[in-house]
């Protein structure tokens, strides 16, 4: 199954010319995720041909404008394109008061049926679950309600070892390997056994997305060995003290909770626009957790199905 991250937006809160405010696309197999809709997030899908009528849901980590001032449009301009299918919308409660206000006062109906679903920020749980996947909010410490989230994949079915497969198998043989069972024959003697014709499957891959939040390393044991963590770095360290005031991370801080949790790979962003070169950001990180990457407008980071 396809598991990629699309980096939409990772600026902060000012604007500036070369960057854009928060918004990642998590594609799922066939389907695509938003999380954080920024100022202008509709532009940045088309740029990156990601049909908006093909999102499942939409996720909001908290209500500083820099995360969801570009869900009024598109929102709105879904509608327009006249889409039927249920949108799902995850958020801090207060979402749902300033979207009915601003839907009120445009008089806006929408063409589809958008469900929200609140999120209490104090307690971190499954908010969303198909067959694939969960989403599990995790607890950031922020100036207002904050929430990051964890996107995990389900355990997937054994591998059949296709040399070992026999004529005699049937479609019915196949799938019950496939899902953990032996096959005996009437007389209850074993048939198939699924160590013998089957391999484990791949390790569960998983992504965490943690938006605005003070260093706090209770997030630690939620994002344990995490295939790939987005933090957010907004200072360096010459400017912890900053960082603490206003409830947002350095960039070596980042770094830390990625060693912690043992993750794969780090991707950071929500740079300050008082920064004009991320590179620094990145040397910082890096010299705690080398495997750090920027999140970079534009860029896709996969992740591979790890081995056994
Ligand atoms: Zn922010
Ligand atoms: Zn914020």
């Amino acid at each position: 199954m396809t598991f990629q991250i699309t980096i939409l937006g990772s600026g902060s809160a000012s604007p500036t010319l070369h960057s854009f405010p928060s918004a990642q696309v998590v594609t799922l197999g066939n389907e695509y995720y938003l999380i954080d809709c920024g100022e202008g997030t509709q532009y940045r899908l088309m740029e990156q041909h990601i049909r908006p009528g093909r999102l499942k849901g939409i996720f909001i980590s908290h209500l500083h404008g820099d995360h969801y001032f570009g869900l009024f449009g598109l929102l709105t301009s879904l509608s327009l394109g006249q889409r039927t299918d249920e949108l799902l919308l995850f958020g801090p409660k207060g979402l749902n008061d300033i979207l009915t206000e601003i839907f009120r006062h445009s008089d806006t109906r929408l063409s589809y049926l958008l469900t929200f679903h609140a999120i209490d920020a104090e307690k971190p749980s499954v908010i969303y679950e198909n067959t694939l996947f969960t989403v599990q909010t995790l607890p950031l410490l922020h100036r207002v309600p904050c929430t990051g989230f964890l996107f995990r994949e389900k355990t997937g079915n054994r591998k059949l070892r296709k040399e070992k497969i026999l004529p005699a198998m049937n479609h019915e043989h196949l799938r019950l390997l496939k899902e953990g069972q032996d096959i005996y024959k009437a007389d209850g003697t074993l048939l198939y056994a699924v160590e013998d014709f089957t391999n484990p499957p791949s390790p569960p891959r998983s992504y965490a997305y943690c938006s605005d939040t003070i260093f706090q390393e209770a997030l630690v044991p939620y994002i344990k060995e995490v295939d790939c963590l987005y933090h957010e770095a907004t200072f360096r360290e010459d400017q912890a003290a900053r960082a603490t005031k206003t409830y947002h991370s350095t960039a070596r801080q980042a770094a830390l909770i990625a060693k912690a949790c043992g993750a794969g790979r780090l991707l950071i962003g929500h740079l300050s626009s008082r920064y004009s070169e991320s590179g620094p950001s990145l040397d910082e990180a890096r010299a705690v957790f080398p495997e750090t990457h920027l999140a970079s407008e534009g860029e896709t980071f996969d992740l591979p199905s790890r081995p056994r």
